[in-house]
């Protein structure tokens, strides 16, 4: 049954032979176009050898021609053989004319011929008893021989028809080496097709990646994107994003680079080089992508997987996906740096405004409190002022009610570290590292502090702290912003303190340290405005001329500093002790009746007679108003009591009169 199969299929394959356009035509006519060239001779013994094989194989029951049957290399060289295998017949398996001699192979290679030669042509002695005869294969299409199929049989015995029959087996062959052929050409084919089906795709993915990629204007996203495009793409990959910056990102796939952990060498020198860097051990394969962007490196994409899973176009497309991550992750980085600054300086723009419209210091320190707070999503703030003559930081403001008012000595917590460094701190845990004991870390039980000394012409003039209960609360960028916002803090302390310093000037007289004259007009015309009544105190020192005369300017001066000292402490807090002109001093008692102000004039006159030294005596004219005389002003005020002294200068002195 075999056996009839086969015969059929000899059958067909001589049928093939003889039609060579019915075989043709199977075949699309591109293929048949291909051929071997002269250059692929040299690689072709396997492909030969094979193709012997099939034909041997489906010439089961060929008339053999009663010898050993070789296929040769055109270099001569056998490369299969079938049929008797005795020694003498294999001695001939090398058919080069060098070993052997001319013969019918050599000859059919020059000649290009079917050839057959006598055993008396043969000049090797062990040819002598063998007639040969071969047969050159050409290729189809450029008709050079590819091979040649050879005989050697007893000496005389070759017959034209043994060199017909080999010629029909050369054919055979021929077909067999072609099917070969175009099987290794379909496959090599199919080969590169798929593999650039695969490239096609890669770089399908790769652009809807980087389409994607560049899609994102927010780092976190751009980081996402990768993350889970690779997972998509190498789902039995592992992978691990590390980020050289100051960024805390939800996505636990995105850790920080940590250079003292020990698997993290080859990342590290990715990093460093700036290039790609892979590692095989253990049956794993690693490979540190760097993600670069124009300006600098800012992390590494780790990849770790079985090892062969990868071949060299995953990893250069894995190097262009790195490639275009940096630059999408650098240009959400540029972006989201750009909001960051553009919303930096509006705040700083705002704050400076709103700082800089109100001159009361108190009011400024804890409107920054609260912007403080609010910036840095903090729990709490605390605004220091340097105290020069006490030397000492007092909290100016703080949202921490035990702590306003308080003063610390210049070397004490976090100020005095700035006192000394001049420089801003921030300190991510003070639990796990405590440089200072701080009262307000104790206090409000932080571990997270941002601060910042406040510094005008190179001079610490106070500080600012800022606190979170959290560890690692606060980012270098936030370092950075503070730095920039105590700047204008700093202006805006100094300011408000140079004002205020300028309005005391303004309102006090500087001999007396009491109030000038125009300041108490103000406060009496106001509280004419507000309050039911008032009354007012002229004090005149007696014969005070007589005292410079005396003593001397010096003393004169020091007469009034005694008497306004002894009138400063006879009055209530809320009275008004004013230096009206030369010796003449004034007090305002606001809604105080006539019988007190009495009183009050009457222990100043008292005392200065018996405190001053040298001694001197003092005269007091008194007036009031009421809300419901005829006419209230500042003027009358004074004119009355006026009077009234000019009445008690008249009356011998030391004495009060009430206008
Ligand atoms: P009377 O009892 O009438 O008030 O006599 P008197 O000498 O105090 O009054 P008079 O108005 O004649 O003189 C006031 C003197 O006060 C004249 C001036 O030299 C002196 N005087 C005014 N301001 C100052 C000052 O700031 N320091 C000193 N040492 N003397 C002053
Ligand atoms: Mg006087
Ligand atoms: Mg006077």
């Amino acid at each position: 049954m075999v056996n009839k199969r086969k015969m059929q299929q000899h059958h067909d394959v001589l049928e093939d032979i003889k039609n060579p356009s019915r075989t043709r035509q199977q075949l699309p006519h591109w293929l048949q176009k291909q051929d071997l060239t002269e250059a692929d001779l040299p690689y072709i013994h396997e492909m030969l050898a094979g193709s012997f094989v099939d034909w041997l194989e489906e010439v089961d029951g060929f008339p053999w021609l009663g010898g050993r049957m070789i296929m040769l290399h055109p270099d001569g060289n056998s490369i299969a053989a079938a049929g008797q295998a005795d020694d003498e017949h294999s001695r001939f398996d090398s058919w080069n004319e060098t070993d052997i001699g001319p013969n019918a192979a050599s000859t059919a290679l020059i000649t290009c011929r079917p050839t057959l030669m006598r055993s008396e042509e043969h000049t090797h002695q062990e040819l002598k008893g063998f007639d040969s005869i071969a047969v050159p294969i050409f290729t189809r299409t450029t008709g050079i021989p590819c091979a040649i199929v050879a005989c050697l049989l007893p000496a005389g015995t070759a017959q034209a028809g043994d060199l017909k029959l080999l010629q029909a087996a050369a054919l055979h062959i021929r077909t067999c080496i072609y099917r070969h052929f175009e099987n290794l050409f379909v496959g090599g084919l199919l080969r590169e097709r798929k593999l650039s089906k695969k490239e096609e795709s890669r770089r399908d993915i790769l652009f809807d990646v980087m389409r994607r990629l560049n899609d994102h204007i927010e780092v976190e996203n751009v980081l996402s994107e990768v993350l889970d495009s690779l997972e998509q793409l190498y789902p039995i990959c592992k992978a691990d994003l590390f980020l050289s910056q100051d960024y805390n990102s939800p996505n636990e796939k995105v850790k920080p680079l940590a250079f003292h952990l020990n698997d993290m060498d080859l990342c590290k020198t990715a990093f460093v080089e700036g290039r790609i860097r892979e590692e095989r051990s253990a049956g794993r394969h690693q490979l540190a992508l760097p993600l670069s962007g124009k300006q600098g490196v800012y992390g590494v994409l780790r990849l770790d997987l079985p090892e062969s899973e990868f071949d060299e176009a995953d990893i250069s497309f894995l190097t262009m996906l790195a490639a275009a991550t940096g630059a999408a992750f650098e240009k959400a980085k540029l972006h989201e740096q750009a909001n960051v600054l553009v919303g930096e300086l509006r705040l700083i723009n705002e704050l400076t405004q709103r700082l800089n419209s109100s001159l009361k210091l108190s009011e400024t320190m804890q409107f920054a409190t609260a912007e403080l707070l609010s910036i840095f999503r903090s729990d709490f703030c605390c605004i220091l002022q340097f105290d020069s003559s006490t030397q000492q930081f007092v909290v100016m403001s703080a949202n921490v009610a035990e702590m306003i008012g308080e003063s610390y000595s210049k070397e004490y917590g976090f100020c005095g570290v700035m006192w000394t460094t001049k420089e801003p701190i921030i300190l991510s845990d003070y639990c796990s590292a405590t440089p200072v004991s701080s009262h307000l870390m104790d206090v409000t039980k932080s571990r997270s502090l941002l601060a910042s000394p406040l510094l005008l012409n190179g001079d610490v003039i106070g500080a600012v702290l800022i606190t979170k209960r959290e560890a690692n609360h606060f980012s270098y960028d936030n370092y950075k912003l503070l730095q920039v916002l105590s700047a204008h803090l700093g202006l805006a302390m100094s300011n408000a303190t140079l004002h205020a310093e300028v309005r005391r000037m303004v309102i006090t007289d500087n001999l007396t340290g009491l109030f000038a004259r125009h300041y108490l007009n103000e406060r009496i015309g106001r509280k004419q405005i507000r309050d039911s009544s008032g009354s007012l105190i002229v004090v005149d020192i007696d014969h005070f001329k007589k005292i410079n005369d005396t003593y001397g300017h010096q003393v004169g001066d020091d007469i009034l500093i005694q008497v306004s000292g002894i009138i400063r402490t006879s009055i209530r807090d809320g009275d008004i002790a004013a230096r009206w002109g030369g010796e003449e001093l004034a007090i305002y008692l606001p809604l105080l009746g006539m019988e007190q102000t009495e009183r009050v004039a009457e222990r100043i006159r008292h005392r200065v007679e018996s405190e001053t030294n040298p001694q001197v005596t003092v005269s007091c004219g008194i007036s009031e108003w009421r809300v419901s005389d005829d006419k209230v002003s500042v003027e009358s005020l004074f004119y009355k009591a006026d009077m009234a002294l000019y009445e008690a200068k008249h009356q011998g002195r030391n004495c009060i009169v009430i206008g």
